[in-house]
């Protein structure tokens, strides 16, 4: 068996495949390197209940005696510089080399930023690590008016926390609704409703041409292409992120928008496997590669890759599944629709939202705003593929 598995990356997919490992019975060596000071911790609080309690000992995934008892060696704030394949080596930006039987690469993402005058400006803000969180809620205590640039999931949860907390919201979006690349027209209309009756002022179809600031360097606003001037004392980047694939791509593997693997989470090289956000995987249901940033992914790849390396090998088959907390109201999506997927709303007897989206009659998506009851029937139906909706109960 495998004694030595590397793991690039100590994000939710790669402390999922070492835990995953160990629960399996791998009993060679397991290393999680990864840039990150903290040990591995959950993300999605980050935008939402991190921000109104401040409990970060609720992100870990683990207490530090997990890793200790479960034989993981855990490095922190380490940098991997540099991949050698034929040594199968990697370099770490001290200047040390460690060896791998199998490496896995687990190198998530990173904030995607916009070519947008001012966005290294004090009190500019990203949202991807504990570090950015820690940075903007501090902040939010004296905050009056925030501006978020990008119109997407993390925005959305970042208004709706702070207009809870009295901050004044606008949000600049270039596309023409809300969440655009992941949900219907009609989920974002009803999203862009909620979110407009709480007071965040939302504007579509507009761009951030410059953040702007005041004598003493601090962010006074934004302006747009149009000429028009969005006071704000802070504002937040979630303009979206890109794939960490530079390693793989020096090293010489397939990248194409992600670390290209086989149904196996495995590269060309049989000895290097990518998982997470920053995979591109052969879509279960589909002719397609796909890449996909949500929990779910970064936990069903540790978890598949696992058996692979234990010699129990299944082909990834899971159905993508996601959600998003924007205050009250809680946006779920089981399935994977293609944007011209007819969408068609309906509402439950509680007064939760559904849009099922089809296409050949068949199901592929089901999106519901506080219907958790019909986004687990979707999960039900949807587990081998697009289906018919006969099973659906609304
Ligand atoms: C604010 C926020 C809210 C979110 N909310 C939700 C949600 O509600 N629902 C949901 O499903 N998903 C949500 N997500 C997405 C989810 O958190 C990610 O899909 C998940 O964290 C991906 O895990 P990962 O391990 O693939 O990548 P990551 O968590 O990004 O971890 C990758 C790690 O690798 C490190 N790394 C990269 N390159 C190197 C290198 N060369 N050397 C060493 N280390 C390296 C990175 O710094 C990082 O620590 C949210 C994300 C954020 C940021």
């Amino acid at each position: 068996m495998t004694e030595r598995v590397l793991v690039v990356g100590t994000g939710q997919a790669g402390f999922q495949l070492a835990a995953s490992l160990r629960q399996k019975g791998f009993a060679g060596d397991i290393t999680l390197v990864g840039d990150d000071a903290s040990p591995p911790y959950q993300r999605p609080p980050l935008s939402k209940a991190y921000l109104k309690e401040g409990n970060e000992e609720r992100l870990y995934l683990r207490n530090l005696s997990f890793y200790h008892e479960n034989r993981i060696s855990l490095l922190r704030e380490r940098r991997v510089t540099a991949l050698d394949r034929r040594e199968k080596r990697i370099t770490l930006d001290d200047g040390r080399h460690l060896d791998w039987d199998i490496l896995v690469l687990a190198t998530g993402t990173r904030i995607a930023s916009p070519p947008i005058k001012g966005v290294s400006l004090p009190g500019v803000h990203a949202l991807r690590s504990i570090e950015d969180a820690r940075r903007l809620r501090s902040e939010m205590a004296t905050m009056r008016r925030a501006v978020v640039i990008g119109g997407g999931f993390i925005g959305l949860e970042f208004a709706a926390v702070a207009r809870e907390a009295g901050i004044e919201v606008s949000i600049v979006e270039s596309a023409g609704r809300l969440m655009a690349r992941a949900i219907s027209p009609q989920m974002s209309t009803i999203v862009q409703q909620i979110h407009c009756e709480h007071g965040v002022s939302i504007f579509l179809n507009r761009f951030a041409a410059s953040v702007d600031a005041q004598s003493d360097g601090r962010v006074c606003g934004v302006s747009l292409s149009d000429g028009c001037f969005l006071p704000a004392d802070c504002v937040i980047l979630a303009t979206g992120v890109i794939p960490n694939t530079e390693l793989a791509e020096a090293a010489g593997l397939s990248v194409r928008n992600g670390i290209v693997t086989d149904r196996y989470l495995t590269t060309a090289d049989p000895t290097i496997h990518a998982v997470g956000d920053c995979a591109a995987f052969p879509d279960p249901f589909g002719p397609t590669l796909i890449r996909l940033e949500s929990v779910q992914a970064a936990v069903d790849h540790g978890r598949c890759l696992a058996e692979v390396i234990v010699g129990r090998p299944a082909p990834y088959a899971a159905l993508p599944w996601f959600w998003s907390d924007q205050g009250k109201y809680k946006l779920q999506i089981a399935g994977l629709a293609a944007p011209d997927d007819t969408a068609r709303l309906t509402q439950t007897e509680k007064g939760g939202q559904v849009v099922v989206r089809s296409r050949n009659g068949l199901v592929t998506a089901v999106e519901t705003l506080n219907a958790p009851a019909v986004h687990m029937s979707a999960r039900k139906l949807l587990a081998d593929g697009p289906a018919r909706d006969i099973a659906l109960s609304i």
